[in-house]
């Protein structure tokens, strides 16, 4: 198969993070997994994957970054996985590639960070070798990958249900601004549905998201969605990283509209009213010193999109 890139040059690809708006899970299943209703929203931390071609069944992949250390460069990355899945499914013996990761997105920080680059390296490896791919069929193939890929092609927002990978978009307005507080250390998602599992209480509520939530999403009003965050995976993230209490009492004591652990953990996303809010509470966060490092973000942005 010929390749219209020629050897040396370099298909960029830009992947956001997400935070879960609501979070409701219900017990595992057989299959192991639980079934989820979800409102994902991306936001403004990217991580870069550059694809290279590379001889015939040659793959690779370098990390780079403050957390590179954290992420395997072995087959049991998402982004090289998938690259790999791509070329089976879409491609020929004949295909390789060098994939070149700059991570921004925290590592096993519940925002996808694994799932983004994965979806990156879907979109640009199909454009390295010049595939005939749908977009839906990179969707097929990443929901393979993991339930989060799907959400990360697309970004913007959207309720996920099933295992969080059946997606239908959700109608939101405006501009939404966060303030993430990173947290040393990881947070394994296995782990945090294993907490959730012991912590569980036969009697606990349906799988609802609240229309509350959706309805200021529609209205564009970040005061009444900082009241309707939920996560059910909370109390079991909280249950192994307590600290993160105080990171919660903290954003919320400086004026956040509403806190939430984000995903599985222990990225905590504060949502705040507007831009000078944001600059507010990040520099308050980081004078208590009890997160690694805090950023300001916004949402929703698009999933993966071509740079280069
Ligand atoms: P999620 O919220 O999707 O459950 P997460 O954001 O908490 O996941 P990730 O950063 O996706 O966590 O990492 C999950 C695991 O995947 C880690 O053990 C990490 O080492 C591994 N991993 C594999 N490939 C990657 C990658 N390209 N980037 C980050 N982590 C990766």
């Amino acid at each position: 198969m010929a390749s219209p890139l020629t050897e040396g040059e370099v298909v960029r690809v830009r992947a956001s993070g997400k935070v879960n708006l609501v979070l409701r899970s219900g017990p595992r299943r057989p299959d192991g997994y639980h079934t989820l209703a979800t409102v994902f929203q991306a936001v403004s931390v990217y991580d870069e994957l550059d694809a290279r071609w590379a001889g015939p069944g040659q793959f690779s992949v370098a990390v780079q970054g403050e957390q590179a250390d954290l992420v395997p460069t072995d087959d049991t990355n998402l982004a090289l996985r998938a690259a790999k899945l791509l070329a089976r499914r879409f491609g020929s013996e004949e295909l390789g590639c060098a994939l070149t990761i700059r991570k921004a997105i925290p590592v096993t920080g519940g925002m996808a960070g694994g799932s983004a680059d994965a979806a990156a390296a879907l979109l640009a490896c199909s454009v390295l070798w010049d595939l005939d791919t749908a977009p839906d069929d990179l969707v097929t193939l990443g929901t393979r990958l993991g339930a989060d890929v799907p959400f990360c092609l697309t970004g913007g927002t959207a309720l996920g249900s099933d295992r969080g990978d059946r997606l239908a978009p959700v109608l939101s307005r405006g501009t939404y601004h966060w303030v993430l507080a990173f947290s040393e250390g990881e947070l394994s998602t296995p782990a945090v549905f294993g907490r959730f599992d012991e912590l569980r209480r036969d009697d606990a509520a349906a799988l609802e998201v609240p229309a509350g939530l959706l309805n200021a999403l529609i209205a564009g009003d970040p005061a009444s969605l900082g009241a309707c965050l939920v996560n059910d995976l909370e109390p079991a993230a909280l249950s192994l990283r307590p600290g993160l209490q105080q990171v919660l009492a903290a954003g919320r004591d400086l004026g956040a509209l509403g806190g939430i652990v984000s995903g599985s953990g222990p990225t905590v996303a504060f949502l705040v009213g507007d831009e000078s809010a944001a600059i507010d509470l990040s520099v308050g966060l980081a004078s208590h010193g009890i997160c690694r490092s805090v950023k300001r973000v916004y949402g929703p942005v698009p999933g993966v999109r071509l740079i280069s």
